[in-house]
């Protein structure tokens, strides 16, 4: 890999960034987790620290949250302290007058790919009035003041419960699973006229039930399970939540939320107050620069259980599912663009070009954004504006920080048409422009 710029000015240079992995249990382990390749064979991994099978790699985080920086590797800097220290050494701004006055000179996003393997908590963010709130009770907890939508893009088979189903349907669970009717009051069904009220009251009910009584409901639902003839996908999933997490409320959540299978490029975009629980595979995740989780189940962590059921929507039948903007099919790229300023994700994939191209064109942005080569070697990555900071032999696993108002061609070396290669880019949604 070569970076060759002479240039003392930082105004439109690429940077290599190295990232920070996050060790959580849930995480693939070893070289099964994308996170653990990516570090491998790319070059965020700069102290070359080796792959341990036993460790799981759960997720890799590209941005500048202070729970796990990215750093500018030339200078080996932080990445939003070489972007203020650019700025005032000389007077260059490399986020753009737009970006740093909306976000107040933080960066905008955080940008990750998450590798699972067992289910990650149920669980919701806050909108941004709450966070602020949350993060002035308990710090502790609630690390920072901002909201925290998101979206996940699947890069293998992606499994997740997400917002809850129609209300027939969570009636005729508790009608038909007599494990889950246990585990409420009686009469629940009865008790409610209004649909958000009812839903509300399963929800508070359950999770402030009798640890004792919804471990013992559990345990009979897995037994019973267990024995059916013929196990339904929604069955097997409750035996695996039940084995991954014995007696935890959250495993009745399976009947209460959107029971998603996405296949690779399928999104899903969660807003504040949607609950969620993302239950395997791997996929690229973005997010405003938040860690404010709040949580219910399927885990052995805190559980908010006030907040949580005080602070979602309650809106059902809505499982988030985001679809891309294609505006030229011949392009290679496609476009996600969820309803927040913060940030959209940009996919730019090769196999989608004609058999005789090579390039794909990346405009320019007036907000800064982060590269991250998913698969494929041999990559050229050309900088329109600034011609010395060209980069070859980029690699998988590489990521980017690509300053405001720098248009880029992306090359593939490759021959072989079979050899895929993906790359994403992280930037502040276009609507912040418009
Ligand atoms: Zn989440």
């Amino acid at each position: 890999m070569s970076s060759n710029s002479n240039s003392s000015s930082s105004r439109n240079k690429i940077e290599l960034l190295s990232c920070v992995s996050q060790n959580y249990s849930w995480g693939k382990l070893g070289h099964d987790s994308v996170v653990a390749q990516l570090l491998e064979k790319g070059t965020t991994n700069n102290n070359n620290k080796s792959i341990d099978q036993q460790q799981p790699y759960a997720e890799l985080w590209m941005g500048s949250h202070p729970s796990g920086p990215s750093k500018i590797q030339q200078c080996n800097t932080n990445l939003i302290d070489y972007i203020h220290k650019v700025k005032q050494e000389q007077g260059i701004s490399l986020m753009g007058d737009t970006v740093e006055k909306q976000f107040c000179n933080d960066f905008p996003f955080l940008f990750k790919v998450l590798s699972i393997r067992t289910a990650l908590s149920i669980q919701s963010h806050p909108d941004c009035n709450l966070a602020k709130v949350l993060f002035k009770q308990h710090p502790d907890i609630y690390k920072d003041p901002y909201h925290k939508p998101e979206i996940a893009i699947a890069i293998t088979p992606f499994e997740a419960l997400c917002g809850f189903r129609p209300y027939d349907q969570i009636k005729d669970f508790i009608k038909t699973v007599p494990e889950l009717s246990n585990s409420l009051p009686n009469n629940i069904l009865n008790d409610h006229s209004d649909c958000k009220d009812l839903l509300k009251s399963i929800v508070t009910n359950l999770l402030n039930a009798k640890p004792e009584l919804i471990a013992l409901n559990l345990k009979t639902l897995e037994q019973r399970l267990t024995q059916k003839q013929e196990q339904e996908k929604l069955d097997k999933l409750v035996i695996k939540l039940h084995q991954q997490y014995p007696g935890d409320v959250g495993v009745f959540f399976a009947y209460l939320l959107n029971y998603l299978c996405l296949d690779r490029g399928q999104a899903i975009f969660l807003a504040a107050g949607e609950p969620h629980a993302y239950i395997s595979g791997d996929l690229v995740e973005c997010m405003a620069p938040s860690d404010n989780v709040v949580r219910a189940g399927l885990t052995p962590k805190f559980k908010d259980v006030n907040t949580l059921t005080q602070m979602l929507t309650y809106t059902t039948g809505c499982p988030g599912i985001i679809e891309p903007i294609i505006t030229d099919p011949c392009s290679g790229h496609l476009s996600f663009q969820p309803p927040v300023d913060e940030f959209q994700v940009d996919l730019y994939d090769f196999s989608r070009l004609s058999p005789n191209q090579n390039t794909i064109a990346v405009a320019s942005n007036p907000g800064p954004s982060i590269l991250l080569v998913l698969q494929g070697d041999n990559i050229t990555i050309e900088n329109d504006k600034l011609t010395s900071n060209n980069l070859t032999n980029i690699t998988q696993g590489t990521v980017l920080f690509v300053p405001c108002d720098t248009p880029l061609h992306l090359i593939n070396n490759n021959n072989s048409t079979n050899q895929p290669v993906l790359i994403y880019q992280a930037s502040v949604n276009q609507r912040v422009f418009q």
